[in-house]
């Protein structure tokens, strides 16, 4: 989608700091973290949010779910993480593209407010 902010990342358009890639997914950090780590993962297939989800994109779904793992031992989040997704206006999602945040290395409240 041409004026989306995580297609621009995913097109290179817009610079990120990568984690991983592949031809379904991308992991970057976050630019404003909240945590010690703090990274995004998103399914290069451009899904608003959780609330578009398709019945067609389980597939894509589950493989977004065994990633999780695969990155945070990347990340050494071997005492554990928080996956966190925002949904919509009143989940304080600010940007319509599905995103997963993966946080660790901190015992944290958040999101604040
Ligand atoms: P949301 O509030 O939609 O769940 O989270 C969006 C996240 O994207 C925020 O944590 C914000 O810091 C992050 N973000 C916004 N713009 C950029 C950007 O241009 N680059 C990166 N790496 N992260 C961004
Ligand atoms: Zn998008």
């Amino acid at each position: 989608m041409s004026d989306c902010l995580f297609c621009k990342i995913i097109d290179g358009e817009i610079p990120s700091n990568k984690i991983y890639e592949d031809d379904k997914v991308l992991c970057f950090h976050d630019v404003n973290p909240q945590a010690p780590v703090h990274c995004l993962l998103i399914p290069k297939k451009h899904i608003a949010s959780i609330d578009d989800v398709k019945e067609e994109d389980g597939e894509l779904l589950s493989y977004i779910m065994l990633k999780i793992k695969e990155i945070a031992g990347k990340l050494g989040l071997d005492n554990g993480y928080r996956v966190v997704i925002n949904c919509k206006e009143d989940g304080f999602q600010t940007v319509p593209h599905l995103h997963l945040h993966i946080l660790g290395k901190r015992k944290m409240a958040w999101p604040p407010g």
